[in-house]
């Protein structure tokens, strides 16, 4: 294999594990990242982001000279003698006004770069952006010498090197082969399966996976309901739907709605570029719709378990959240589900306090305005009357109940994400519900 020149805009989830992994695998890489401080933090081998693996990666590339850190994206071009020959954007694509994915950042690094990339030079999308942005890109550039690629990123927070250097698949968009070629080469270590294709193509495909698994996340939540409804158990459910090579297993736990940095800009954005094409794609606007429902599903669970009432009142009540991040395994907050179910019970007058192992009490986060964090569970519990598991971090089925039983004022567990042992929890006194669980304990409702 012939090591590529490659310089990476961005070092976020997607950038920082893109440079650390495409070094360790002979490539010499130069990120460069808006954030000065977070660049020098890099430089000296310290990472902001939790994700196992990472770390090492970064001091092996950093040891052998193959992945360094400057400040400007036109550093990490010219830096390499003879300038980089692929040029990886990973920058945000965050949600822009009524949905529409907002370029500016991808735009922005375009403008700066355009006029130091050297001839014969690759621009790679790494970012999720809308059908259409490599052709953009291209005529933002206005260089006939450089070819623009698509090459969506798929990895999962809290797995990202694990899945960066096993992918599912690659896929590869570009209207010029030549230029699909070169990059999908990059990973020829790998051994993925290879997906080469135009760029609009390429560019669908991201949208329409994350999508396609908001909208499984949704229909196992509408069936989790219906299961509380009709007496059916949602585990039997799910299990016996898994086995069907057909669906599979994945993606088929009911929780408190998805979240995460990509699925609700990813579908919002899919839904803006549908309606731009003229087409109502109303099987996503229901995904959507329902998900909301599902956040507030949680808070009127939370109101009947408290207070025997669905209309009850949370006023003063005090619950302990078990779990703030949008999943288990990462540090990220942003569109954390759990934050949204927070909101919502907080706007209907609860006091919170919070635990989640992935983050320290002293990180100074704007969520935090919502409720105080403290440093475990046994904390969290401390005269509170419920409380309520909204990320699945697989220690909270290994606490002490007994403990936690008597340190509560209210022996109420409201389980969103059907993650706890019940009948552990029961033993130590606890009454226990969970989400489209047969075994759910009924609370009488007086309305
Ligand atoms: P992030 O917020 O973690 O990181 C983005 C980085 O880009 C930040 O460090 C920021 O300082 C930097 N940045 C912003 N503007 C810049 C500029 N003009 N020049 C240089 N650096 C700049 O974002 P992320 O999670 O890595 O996501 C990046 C893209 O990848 C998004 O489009 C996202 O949808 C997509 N994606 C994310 C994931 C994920 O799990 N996080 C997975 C697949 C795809």
């Amino acid at each position: 294999m012939f090591a590529r020149r490659i310089a990476v805009i961005g070092t976020g989830y997607v950038g920082l594990t893109t440079g650390a992994c495409l070094a360790s695998l002979g490539h010499r890489v130069v990120c460069a990242d808006l954030d000065r401080d977070k660049i020098k933090r890099l430089a000296a081998g310290e990472l902001d982001i939790c994700e196992p693996r990472l770390a090492e990666l970064v001091a092996d590339g950093l040891a052998s000279g193959r992945l360094s850190f400057v400040a400007t994206a036109v550093a990490a071009i010219t830096e390499h003698e003879g300038g980089a020959e692929v040029v990886f954007l990973c920058v945000p694509t965050p949600m822009g006004v009524g949905g529409v994915a907002d370029l500016s950042a991808v735009e922005s690094v375009v403008e700066e770069c355009r006029e130091h990339l050297p001839a014969g030079c690759i621009v790679v999308n790494k970012s999720t952006v809308p059908v259409g942005t490599a052709a953009r890109t291209s005529e933002l550039l206005g260089r006939a010498d450089v070819a623009v690629v698509s090459n969506p990123e798929f990895l999962r927070e809290g797995a990202a090197v694990a899945d960066f250097l096993s992918p599912d698949r690659i896929v590869v968009g570009c209207d010029d082969q030549d230029g699909a070629e070169k990059v999908a080469a990059l990973y020829a270590r790998l051994g993925a399966p290879t997906v080469l294709t135009d760029a609009a193509s390429a560019e669908l495909v991201k949208y329409a996976a994350n999508c396609f698994l908001a909208m499984k996340l949704s229909y196992v939540n509408a069936v989790a309901e219906l299961c509380e409804r009709l007496g059916a158990d949602i585990n039997d459910v799910t299990e016996g739907m898994g086995y069907d090579r057909r669906i599979g297993k994945e993606f088929l736990r009911p929780g408190p709605g998805w979240g995460g940095s990509c699925l609700p800009k990813d579908t919002a954005a899919m839904l803006q570029v549908a309606d731009s094409a003229d087409f109502e794609f109303r099987l996503l606007r229901a995904t959507i719709d329902t998900n909301t429902r599902q956040r507030q599903r949680m808070v009127d669970k939370v109101r009947l378990a408290v207070t025997g009432d669905r209309k009850g009142s949370l006023s003063h009540m005090r619950l302990g959240l078990l779990g703030l991040t949008f999943k288990a395994g990462t540090d990220d907050l942003r569109d954390s589900p759990a934050i949204a179910v927070a909101a919502l019970l907080r706007q209907a007058g609860a006091e919170l306090v919070a635990y989640d192992p992935g983050l320290p009490p002293s990180a100074a986060r704007p969520e935090f305005g919502l409720l105080r964090v403290v440093d475990d569970a046994y904390q969290a519990a401390d005269g509170v009357d419920a409380l309520v598991v909204l990320t699945e971090w697989p220690e909270f089925r290994n606490l002490d109940w007994p403990r936690l039983a008597e340190l509560v004022r209210g022996r109420v567990v409201v389980d969103s994400r059907n993650l706890l042992d019940q009948d552990r929890v029961r033993r130590a006194g606890f009454a226990w519900t969970g989400v489209g669980r047969r075994g759910s304990d009924r609370f009488a409702a007086t309305s």
